[in-house]
């Protein structure tokens, strides 16, 4: 009865090719096969990586694309062998997938799956086909889940069954953005209370680990941007101190070491680029 044989016609954001906007197309999203699940996505993130992939900064991408890895949503059907949820269901998709089977899944201090895109393609789904189609073409998966459409079909392993009073449009956000910034700062760095924090960026991942840092008793949180709008909201979620390089003349880092005597205990790049992790170090 949970079967769905039905191809649902909706809109998503594709990227056609490297350099170009996404486009608002209306594509077709064929029903899950055996171990997937469709899912209608009633709220996605937007996280920087998405930006990358349009950038044409990864080159395990195959285009054209739906992007998006930040989704939450409600099970709308289900194929043979999927036991984990059905229909109705309040679902996470998850940006790193859990297959709950192979040595890192099984590690406690690792959670690079061998489905993540480190060690496979995920451009179509496991079978090697893909679900979407658009103006006759097939489309690509992005990181198995493809969120930035109302429709989507990924892998059992790649979502969890979530409680049905969560807010899908606060929760999307622990598919990516938040449990790598909170989870860098709590199981990564393993923060002590009364340490000094560093925190280079603060979009949605700084500004997660700004919340793992003070969850973990840092007494000084220095919140480092270019953009000083940003800076209210991290003194909200616990940065003690914010600075923006460009007000002073000498390099950054710098700063910092004047700031707290020696250096930080802990310094968290956030932005994603190579100068920025160089200096943090
Ligand atoms: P974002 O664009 O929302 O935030 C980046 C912040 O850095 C912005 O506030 C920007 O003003 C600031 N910034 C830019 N250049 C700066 C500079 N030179 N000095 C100080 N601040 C500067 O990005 P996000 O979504 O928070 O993601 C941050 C990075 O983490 C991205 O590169 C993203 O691809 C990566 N990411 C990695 C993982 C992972 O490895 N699991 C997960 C999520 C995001
Ligand atoms: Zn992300
Ligand atoms: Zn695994």
């Amino acid at each position: 009865h949970s079967l769905s044989l039905q191809v649902i016609r909706c809109r998503a954001a594709v990227a056609w090719a490297v350099g170009k906007p996404l486009s608002l197309e209306e594509v077709e999203v064929a029903p899950p096969k055996a171990r997937e699940v469709r899912v209608k996505i009633v709220a996605t993130g937007i996280c920087r990586t998405d930006d990358h992939v349009l950038e044409g900064s990864f080159l395990d991408i195959d285009f054209p694309v739906i992007p998006g890895h930040e989704g939450a949503g409600i099970v709308e059907s289900i194929g043979e062998g999927v036991t984990s949820v059905k229909p109705g269901d309040k679902v996470i998709l998850f940006g790193l997938p859990q297959c709950g089977e192979c040595c890192f899944c099984k590690n406690p201090d690792s959670n690079y799956c061998l489905m993540s895109h480190l060690s496979v393609s995920q451009c179509l789904l496991p079978d090697k086909t893909s679900r979407f189609t658009c103006r006759g073409k097939q489309i690509h998966h992005f990181l198995w889940i493809s969120t930035f459409a109302e429709y989507t079909v990924v892998p059992e392993f790649t979502l969890a069954k979530i409680d049905a009073a969560a807010p899908l449009d606060k929760v999307c956000l622990l598919a990516c953005g938040f449990s790598t910034g909170y989870g860098a700062a709590i199981n990564t760095a393993k923060v002590k209370p009364g340490s000094t924090c560093a925190v280079f960026g603060l979009g949605g991942v700084g500004l997660s680990v700004v919340m793992g840092c003070k969850a973990a008793g840092a007494s000084r949180i220095i919140a480092v941007d270019v953009n000083k709008e940003k800076f209210a909201r991290a003194k909200e979620l616990g940065a003690t101190e914010c600075i923006s390089p460009g007000d002073f003349q000498k390099p950054v880092q710098e700063v910092l070491t004047e700031m707290t005597g020696y250096g930080v205990d802990y310094s968290f790049e956030v932005i994603g680029t190579a100068d920025t992790m160089v200096r943090g170090l």
